[in-house]
């Protein structure tokens, strides 16, 4: 007996800020998608108080949310512009200064609330009738056989389609349900977050100062305000999360050695543990993973979300020249195009933060003295630096359509 037609084209499980932007970039081309996310809804963004999520978006994110038509909304809504990026060691004199005048561009990105990308996404589904949301609604089993994927809800029902991507965060319950191993490194740090305003005004720059604890960085928010992230020890993050405001913004200061002076309000904290983790495999017969699902790595350099937007659009574009030349979705020759294009990357990426994270972690003398010289060379090494930035600005390399601009 044959199997009937799978009910959707595509299940996207997880409607993160990646799996929404997957689904936005096929929603256009009459693929039907099924989002399944296990949240409920969120309250969405509030204009009368900053996210204490914020992303630095890359210009090549950028670029693939203008060519989705996402980009304007965002802008209208709250984003902010950083034109330069100053990062310093605490142990020495060693200093880094990129700014984005030097190779004739306006800004090295932005800073947006978590919650400005998400609302842009969401908004920008519903005005597609082949998107269809299953939410809040936790998936219990996946099948996969040789014409379909089924998958089984909490509620006992059922939805199949030709592929399931798996875009549900770190603890991605379908790399789970595949026997997808992950590498994975503990970085032995916890991030806290929260806004701030500052005595000084932050310049439109991102400013990171390394600890031998870890990093901590200021990110430019509008009106003089800006997004802490203060990686750290798990037992200070704690320290840091339990002390009371005026405290916490003492400690914060001083960590910062007052280079924007004074911490004059601050908000709620949060914190999230980190870890470096690599999913051993991004694809198998009729399952592909993106994002974090796939991938997490250290928020020193703001790279994760941009790489997800990457493996989307990249997933995308293999999918819809799939498609265009009538074959299966969700054959493992369709799919391993989309890992052999990422996975490098994404490993590339990975492997430098967690040699940062180690050579800035580490108080030996003669590396302090090398890190800190190292730094101040390369700050003098215009064409070195250049590349730097066009590699952070995720310019560099084999960009997917989307981020050259060009439709699907
Ligand atoms: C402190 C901090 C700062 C960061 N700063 C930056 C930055 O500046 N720039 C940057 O690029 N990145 C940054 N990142 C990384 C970035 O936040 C993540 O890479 C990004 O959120 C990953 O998005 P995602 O959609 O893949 O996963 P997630 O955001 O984890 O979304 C997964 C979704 O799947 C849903 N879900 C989970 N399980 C299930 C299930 N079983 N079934 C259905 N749905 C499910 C969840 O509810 C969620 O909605 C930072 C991370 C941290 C911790």
């Amino acid at each position: 007996m044959t199997e009937p037609q799978p009910q959707f084209d595509i299940i996207i499980c997880g409607g993160g800020m990646v799996g929404l932007l997957l689904a936005n970039a096929l929603a256009t081309h009459k693929l039907s998608i099924a989002i399944v996310e296990a949240g409920g809804h969120q309250p969405g963004w509030n204009r009368d108080q900053f996210d204490l999520r914020v992303s630095a978006i890359t210009r090549a994110s950028q670029r693939i949310l203008s060519t989705l038509g996402l980009w304007q909304n965002m802008v209208d809504m709250r984003i902010s512009p950083f034109r330069e990026m100053h990062v310093w060691d605490s142990t020495g004199n060693g200093v880094i200064h990129f700014d984005s005048a030097d190779i004739g561009q306006d800004c090295l990105g932005h800073i947006i609330e978590n919650s400005v990308i998400q609302l842009a996404l969401q908004q920008r589904l519903k005005t597609f009738d082949n998107i269809r949301w299953f939410q809040p609604a936790i998936p219990s089993e996946l099948n996969i056989s040789a014409q379909q994927i089924t998958l089984t809800l909490e509620d006992n029902s059922q939805i199949t389609a030709k592929l399931i991507v798996g875009a549900d965060g770190g603890q991605s319950w379908v790399r789970q349900q595949t026997g997808i191993e992950v590498q994975s490194t503990d970085y032995q740090q916890t991030a806290v977050v929260a806004t701030v305003k500052t005595q000084l005004h932050h310049q439109e720059t991102a400013w990171q100062r390394f600890m031998p604890t870890g990093p901590l960085a200021f990110l430019p928010l509008p009106d003089g305000y800006s997004s802490i992230v203060w990686s750290t020890t798990p037992e200070h993050a704690d320290s840091l999360l339990t002390m009371d405001d005026a405290v916490f913004r003492q400690t914060l200061a001083e960590g910062f050695d007052f280079k924007l002076g004074e911490i004059l309000e601050t908000s709620a904290r949060a914190k999230f543990p980190l870890r470096a983790q690599h999913a051993r495999q991004y694809v198998k017969t009729r399952l592909a993973l993106i994002g974090d699902a796939a991938h997490t790595i250290h928020p020193l350099a703001g790279q994760g979300v941009n790489l997800g937007f990457a493996d989307a659009a990249t997933l995308a574009e293999v999918l819809m020249d799939s498609v265009r030349s009538k074959r299966d979705i969700g054959s493992l020759k369709t799919l391993r195009r989309y890992e052999r294009w990422r996975k490098g990357d994404n490993l590339a990426m990975l492997s430098i933060m967690t040699v940062f994270k180690s050579l800035f972690g580490n108080n030996n003398a003669i590396l302090k003295t090398l890190r800190n010289s190292g730094l101040n060379i390369t700050n003098e090494l215009t064409p070195v630096k250049n590349a730097i930035i066009r590699h952070a600005m995720g310019l560099a390399g084999d960009l997917p359509r989307l981020a050259r601009c060009e439709p699907l």
